[in-house]
């Protein structure tokens, strides 16, 4: 895999053609005979729907938004109520039906919504338990998730609580102070900053918005200083500490001596001082840190706590009026829903998270007799993840060949010795004691046997298909071995690899590197799993592979309570019917991360909401990128391309080798597709 590729042509991008509002009400009972259609394989013995459901997890991780129903499809209960659901694979059916194919991301904005109200009930019942003296207003960091309908979306939903936005570009910057016309909400201004940025937020401030701007960066209150010059008034102003306690995980290099944002302590005090001396002191309102996305541990959000709390008491002390105590990101999501401070899992629940907030602010200002401030959080990951479900399919599956192959007259030595092996593994009894050295020397044996066939046939004296029945005979021998094989951690390593060796690769109609790009570049966990079948075994083991050509391009690690496993369990495909797989807990970082490898574009998006009686609207469907945008994007010209083959095919009608029918074929295939998605359809 070559560098990460830039995403900084994705500026370019027609995004998408938007059709918005379709508003369309659709009564689930609509699909019914698709849902027969699809459910005709019959339960099997001994499998429920609740062994799905242990098997995938997703009561633990889906926290009350996901269960299977009777069908085995997957339900979502948009609103976390288990009276209220939608059948996904219903949904998608409809969507298919609708000409909006898979790959397609659904967002429930229902989920959003409810997101929003769990955040705010939770600190809610933290300020009540712990009679604080303050307020909790949150913040949505737009790097999360830029989308238009979802930022929107949180804006309109976040009003009651007069919930803000925080930016840490400029542009990110345009997007908060357009959509947030509440005048109580914040807007936090972080990242980089010159002049023109820090001049924006004060005259925003004029606009009646209230923009923080977060001095970052040591020479960053200069800027504040000429800019508040230049203007004659003054912004909002925070302060970003970089505090010293420990920290661990992907972003753990977030705080300590070398982090990228904040002051340390002396140039704390430095910056109080040019901003006394400068008598923009009365401004200062804020104290900000951020220890780093998905905090697995709570212990680390403790100490950092502790130690933002006392910065901000001294801060006081040194007369600055403060008022805001910004705790930055770092709620972390359950995403192998394990429970533990692995890095897929945060040991503690939003509740502790508020609970931890609170009592450790409120203790340290009532300890020093100073005004509790207002809460603020910047939670994204917590916010975003759970109300994006991707949904794509399964294009076909390939694994080795494991049937026992017809026997060959004049079989040689060593196939001949492969099937006799076969047949002595297959008579091991399975019921007596496993004697896990006899399974061993077997495997050896046919590993034997097969590299004695690939010498004759590398030596000429056998031939292709004597070569390939052994392939398969020794795959057969695996396969019987299996079996036989408990599933603890007791088998040799080499007995152990057999079952990734007979594994079979789905291939996904999607691109990871353009929907889940932290599965590949930080190797991320996002709960997999059909969201239909589920009242069926499933009997293979399998792992994905995208559409890219890449080998990178593939999901092979799965959630596994609290540690992960190269394969998961799926069902085995047949030819004529559908195989649906969802991918959740996406909603934040995916989309804006993604690139256009292999120029794979966005896929199809819809916005769901849930409506009183059961049935459900579309909000938006934004379509996703075709073939003549992503081509545009890396500065092609569609149009210029279709003619260059236009005449080529022109000039070899003349030379005969092309027939008109043919050319004109050829033609509507290219010119049909230009205006089509960029993904496979079945
Ligand atoms: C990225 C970021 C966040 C969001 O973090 P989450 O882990 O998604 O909640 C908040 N604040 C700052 C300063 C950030 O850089």
């Amino acid at each position: 895999m070559a560098s990460a590729p830039s995403t900084a042509h994705l500026s370019n991008l027609r995004f998408h053609e938007i059709t918005s509002a379709i508003c369309r009400t659709i009564h689930p009972s609509t699909s019914l005979t698709v849902l027969t259609a699809n459910n005709l394989s019959p339960k099997t013995q001994g499998w429920s729907i609740s062994d799905s459901s242990a098997l995938y997890g997703l009561d633990r991780w889906g926290d009350g938004y996901f269960s299977i129903n009777q069908q085995g499809h997957i339900n979502v209960h948009p609103k976390g109520l288990k009276t209220e659901s939608l059948d996904l694979m219903e949904l998608v059916n409809e969507l298919e039906g609708r000409n909006l194919k898979l790959p397609l991301l659904i967002r429930f904005d229902d989920i959003l919504e409810d997101r929003l109200k769990r955040l705010h009930a939770a600190f809610d019942n933290a300020l009540h338990q712990y009679n604080y003296q303050g307020n909790y207003q949150g913040v949505f960091p737009v790097k999360c998730n830029q989308k238009r309908y979802v930022v929107e979306e949180l804006v309109s939903c976040g009003r009651q609580w007069h919930f803000g936005l925080e930016a840490g570009s400029k542009a990110e910057l345009l997007i908060a102070l357009s959509l947030i016309d509440d005048p109580q909400a914040l807007i936090i201004c972080n990242g980089y900053k010159d002049q023109r940025y820090i001049e924006t937020a004060i005259l925003a401030r004029q606009l009646g918005r209230q923009p923080v701007v977060v001095i970052e960066q040591a020479d960053e209150v200069e800027r504040i200083i000429l800019a508040s010059r230049e203007i004659g008034a003054a912004p909002l102003i925070g302060l970003r500490a970089k505090l010293s306690s420990r920290s661990i995980g992907r972003w753990g290099t977030s705080i300590g001596a070398t982090a990228k944002f904040g002051l340390s302590v002396p140039d704390i005090l430095k910056t109080i001082e040019k901003l006394r001396a400068a008598q923009l002191l009365d401004d200062m309102k804020l104290l900000h840190f951020h220890v780093g996305s998905q905090i697995n541990d709570i212990g680390i959000l403790k100490d950092a706590l502790q130690e933002a709390g006392q910065i901000y008491v001294e801060l006081s002390r040194l007369k600055a009026p403060m008022g805001y105590l910004d705790v930055g990101g770092g709620l972390g999501i359950d995403y192998d829903g394990s429970r533990t401070a692995s890095a897929a899992s945060t040991n503690y629940s939003l509740q502790n998270y508020a609970n931890d907030v609170v009592a450790t602010i409120k203790e340290c200002c009532q300890a020093n007799g100073v005004k509790m401030p207002t809460l603020v959080s910047e939670s994204g990951r917590s916010i975003a993840s759970h109300f994006s479900v991707l949904v794509f399919n399964v294009l076909g599956t390939s694994a080795v060949s494991s049937h026992t192959p017809t026997q060959l007259v004049d079989e040689c030595l060593p196939v001949h010795n492969l099937r006799e092996t076969l047949s002595e593994i297959r008579t091991i009894s399975k019921d007596s004691e496993i004697d896990i050295s006899q399974l061993q020397e077997a495997w050896n044996d046919a590993i034997k046997f097969k590299d004695d066939v690939l010498s004759a046939f590398r030596l000429g004296y056998v031939g292709l298909v004597e070569r390939a029945t052994a392939e398969q005979l020794t795959w057969a021998c695996a396969k019987a071995l299996l079996e036989h094989l408990p599933s603890d951690a007791k088998i040799p390593a080499e007995l152990k690899t057999l079952r990734s060796a007979l594994a079979g690769t789905y291939y996904a109609n999607i691109s990871v590197f353009r929907s889940a790009p932290d599965a590949w570049a930080i190797q991320q966990l996002f709960p997999i799993m059909p969201i239909h079948r589920l009242n069926e075994e499933p009997t293979q083991l399998g792992h994905f592979a995208d559409l890219t050509c890449d080998s990178d391009g593939k999901l092979s690690s799965f959630i596994n309570n609290g540690s992960t496993k190269p394969l998961l369990e799926l069902h085995e495909m047949s030819n004529d019917k559908e195989y649906v797989i969802g991918m959740f807990l996406v909603g934040a970082y995916q989309e804006v991360m993604g690139n256009l490898h292999n120029l794979f574009g966005s896929t199809n998006a819809v916005h769901v909401r849930l409506n009183a009686n059961g049935s459900y609207q579309l909000d938006h469907v934004v379509r996703g990128n075709t073939k003549s945008d992503v081509l545009e994007a890396m500065e092609h010209d569609p149009e210029q391309l279709l003619e260059r083959l236009r005449i080529a095919s022109e000039s070899a009608i003349q030379n005969g080798t092309l027939k008109i029918s043919a050319a004109q074929r050829l033609m509507e295939h290219l010119e049909g597709s230009l205006h089509q998605s960029t993904y496979l359809h079945r």
